[in-house]
């Protein structure tokens, strides 16, 4: 008991301390933490609000349905389900309503920035999809367009996998609409790492483009409880199959307690989401530029690095990925290796790069002259070859003034 209280306390205080940049990350407002921890966190309700399996649930099925509908009308959306826990199962549940075993599939691969869950050890996989990918343009970054549509063409996928885990950019749903609709493809487009900046009006809008259905987490860039959400337009039909995947299909309970904190976080959203997705943007253009011109080896040069929340950085002279990542955890530096756009001999342990997100050190009110302090943390640390526990010391005092989250409700 001491023990575990003891690691509990060490883990809040180190994060509290650390320039935290992991991409997929994010935390809750103090609100909506405060409604997130209640009672609603040891009930069940399985099923559609006033349509459940069990008692006690007249106020938060409310709840749930204000929720669904607040989605609906800020995103426009005819069709809302708030019940996936997570990414992974909206898009179990959407990928099984929409393909069965033996069907093709066409996703970004993980060179294009794909998520495990579009790909043969992840969601499709246990499906038995058969996945084939686009072709990813590395001097654009983005998918290469003319050998998209030829593709479409050719295989006819029963649904194409937009969005994805490493996203600078945004892709050409509009343009694939077209084809798609020739060879009665679906389109998917898996939000979770832009879902807060496209609900700010900050990234394209996909529905508003052509994709059928967006599948998302509710915790990166929005910034609300871990969980997964699914909106789309799309007929009756096809949305009643969908609750049913995700009900009984995948999962029972839902997990109460995340509605209302994910209802609240909506509602900030509403209130400062452009100020927050603005500024998210502004300090990833500006910590990839600082980076540059210190001389890391920054993607996306050409095209202004980014037009997201994330920046990614080729560190294959620095160590590598892996190395590096650890090397700045010794620092109080917290962010992730990844694969890079295009990288050609797949290593998900070794790969080349770095993907940075400055989603939550934007809402704990960091901007330019913090953004600049970061970049040069992160090259006394890798390049000057600075011992990593004096810069820690550095980051520790230097996180202290940025303590308290901003674009939100008072608590
Ligand atoms: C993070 C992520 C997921 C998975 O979300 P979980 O909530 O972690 O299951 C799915 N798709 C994409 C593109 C992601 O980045």
């Amino acid at each position: 008991m001491k023990k575990l209280l003891s690691l509990f306390k060490k883990h809040q205080e180190w994060r509290g301390n650390c320039i935290n940049l992991i991409a997929s990350e994010n935390v809750m407002s103090p609100l909506a933490e405060r409604v997130y921890l209640s009672d609603l966190m040891h009930r069940y309700a399985e099923g559609l609000p006033f349509k459940r399996y069990y008692q006690g649930l007249k106020y938060f099925d409310e709840i749930e349905n204000r929720t669904i509908e607040k989605f609906k009308s800020h995103f426009k959306a005819n069709f809302v389900d708030v019940r996936p826990i997570s990414g992974t199962i909206s898009n179990l549940a959407t990928f099984s309503t929409l393909a069965k075993k033996g069907d093709k599939i066409l996703t970004l691969g993980f060179q294009g920035g794909s998520h495990v869950s579009h790909e043969i050890p992840g969601a499709a996989g246990l499906l038995g999809l058969k996945v084939f990918h686009f072709d990813f343009n590395e001097k654009i970054l983005n998918i290469d367009l003319e050998k998209a549509k030829k593709k479409i063409l050719k295989i006819k996928p029963k649904f194409i996998v937009l969005g994805g885990s490493v996203i600078l950019f945004p892709q050409p749903v509009k343009e694939l609409k077209r084809i798609c609709q020739k060879t009665k493809t679906k389109i998917i487009y898996d939000a979770a790492h832009v879902f807060g900046l496209i609900c700010a009006g900050f990234f394209q809008n996909p529905l508003k483009e052509g994709a059928d259905i967006i599948t998302s987490s509710t915790h990166k860039t929005f910034p609300g409880p871990q969980g997964g959400i699914i909106l789309g337009n799309i007929e009756k039909d096809l949305q009643k199959k969908i609750q049913k995947k995700v009900f009984p299909g995948v999962l029972s309970n839902h997990h109460l307690h995340r509605i209302p904190a994910l209802y609240l976080t909506l509602l900030e959203m509403k209130k400062f989401g452009k100020s927050y997705a603005r500024q998210v943007i502004k300090n990833a253009k500006s910590l990839a530029k600082e980076l540059y011109n210190l001389s890391f080896n920054v993607l996306g040069k050409e095209k202004g690095f980014t037009q997201s929340h994330q920046i990614v950085v080729d560190v294959r002279e620095n160590g590598g990925g892996d190395f590096v990542a650890k090397l700045l955890e010794k620092a109080n530096i917290i962010l992730n290796k990844n694969v890079l756009p295009g990288e050609e001999k797949i290593d998900v342990i070794h790969p080349a790069g770095l993907r940075i997100g400055v989603q939550e050190m934007t809402r704990f009110g960091m901007k330019g002259k913090e953004i600049k302090q970061i970049a040069k943390f992160m090259k006394e640390v890798i390049l000057d070859k600075k011992s990593p526990e004096k810069i820690k010391r550095k980051v520790i005092k230097f996180r202290k003034s940025f303590k308290k989250l901003k674009y939100c409700f008072k608590a």
